[in-house]
């Protein structure tokens, strides 16, 4: 009995984790550590990426069906963005097109959201037809002057990400919601 209830809490376990300790295979490159973002500023303590358990271990799975299956890997620019930091990118961008008003919060300040790419073995982005934050039209899902290259490379990650949980949006190809977000609260917490 006992037993039960741990395995349903495990399967459950809402805690925010460092991706690496579920799938130190996903390669990061968090921008918002970096001036190499939209803000021009540093704007977060650290280039490990957070994500709540639960979210990390379905995109661990589909890590892992790319890797047995197409030959690429999972790599991810955000996950965890504590509200302190999306206020403070509303001060620098006060735009609902761009950034989340921190009012509201974004479902990365809920640990429920990832913005990730494909890569090939040596390491290389495939083509997406933009980079990653590209705020124009090109970036969406559907935008049509994409190559047939583009389009059928969007359409895997897509489709393997709806596969293992998640939620596309249609204005960023790299952003994808865990499905069930709206159960995680919009919390802070110190990533280092
Ligand atoms: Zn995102």
């Amino acid at each position: 009995m006992l037993f039960t209830v741990i395995t349903i809490k495990a399967q459950h376990d809402t805690s925010i984790v460092f991706i690496w300790n579920i799938d130190s295979t996903i390669v990061m490159d968090v921008r918002y550590a970096t001036e190499n973002n939209f803000t021009g500023k540093v704007l977060y303590p650290t280039d490990k990426v957070y994500i709540r358990n639960i979210a990390g271990k379905a995109l661990a799975e589909a890590n892992k069906y790319l890797k047995e299956n197409y030959n690429l890997r999972i790599k991810i620019f955000d996950g965890f963005r504590p509200i302190s930091v999306q206020r403070i990118m509303w001060e620098i961008m006060p735009d609902d097109r761009y950034v989340a008003d921190p009012s509201k919060g974004s479902r990365h300040n809920r640990g429920a959201a990832v913005d990730v790419t494909l890569i090939d073995n040596s390491g290389t982005e495939l083509d997406m037809g933009t980079g990653y934050d590209n705020f124009t039209e090109v970036a969406h899902f559907n935008y049509s002057d994409l190559s047939d290259e583009v389009k059928s490379n969007r359409l895997l990650l897509r489709e393997t990400m709806i596969k293992f949980g998640f939620v596309p949006i249609e204005t960023e190809w790299w952003h994808f919601d865990f499905g069930g977000w709206e159960k995680f609260n919009i919390i802070d917490f110190e990533m280092n």
